[in-house]
């Protein structure tokens, strides 16, 4: 939205733009990162990007400053009926009014991303949400180098993952069902569940013997699931014969 970005601040990163809540209809400011400045560096198995400068997650959780309705950027404009009556019963009456417009740090990104779960908690929102922003609080505790924060919020992505995979249309989310059973085997590596890992890539492989449903696999999610097991297979052979790696079969 050209017209409400601030005039004077073309050349910076981060940039206020104006929208419409969805909640309180009200106009309000929300940070935006130009994409020119966003250069990514490397991304890690459960697809946590780094960046070489300005970070674009920090600025996903969008907070309208009047009423506390609060979401993920991609989906700030999907609340429906219920979930606006609840927020407004349950969120807005208690809401002191919060600024996350501008430049944020780490502790406010993660601020805005809290206030997003409960957001989510207060519409009773589809799992796929909640598995998408446990992740992404996850990623802010690995950016400000806090495991244990970050390997709980992992495990809460896992668990709402799972979930997504056994009892929701993947279609309430935007990644396919293959890439979901690809983040399962990821997030249980990282919680180091070795097992429970080889168990979901075996499973999106095992789809791929089919060749109605190998077409609908991203080829990279494919042969990542494969070098995976491939990995974790032998760590679990080196586990069981330590100091044996020379006579080795494979
Ligand atoms: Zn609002």
């Amino acid at each position: 939205m050209k017209k409400g970005d601030d005039q004077m601040a073309n050349l910076e990163p981060v940039y206020n733009s104006e929208i419409i809540c969805p909640v309180c209809e009200k106009k309000i400011k929300v940070a935006k990162v130009r994409s020119k400045f966003v250069k990514l560096k490397k991304q890690d198995d459960d697809f946590c990007p780094h960046y070489e400068s300005v970070n674009p997650v920090l600025y996903e959780a969008w907070v309208c400053s009047h009423c506390g309705y609060a979401a993920h950027s991609t989906v700030f404009d999907n609340i429906t009926p219920n979930g606006r009556k609840a927020i407004l019963e349950r969120i807005t009456s208690n809401w002191t009014s919060r600024d996350f417009t501008g430049e944020r740090n780490y502790e406010q990104a993660l601020e805005a991303f809290k206030i997003v779960l409960y957001n989510l908690q207060v519409r009773e929102a589809p799992y796929s949400e909640f598995a998408k922003i446990c992740l992404r609080i996850a990623w802010l505790y690995r950016y400000m180098n806090m495991p244990e924060e970050e390997e709980r919020f992992l495990k809460y992505s896992y668990d709402y993952y799972k979930k997504v995979y056994t009892r929701e249309s993947s279609k309430n989310s935007d990644l396919d069902e293959f890439t979901i059973m690809y983040i399962i085997g990821v997030l249980a590596k990282k919680l180091n569940m070795i097992k429970d890992a080889v168990f979901w890539f075996s499973r999106l492989v095992s789809f791929s013997a089919d060749p109605a449903e190998r077409s609908r696999i991203k080829p990279i999610i494919l042969q990542n699931a494969r070098e995976q097991i491939y990995q974790l297979r032998m760590e679990m052979k080196n586990e069981d014969n330590p100091g044996d790696d020379n006579k080795s079969e494979n």
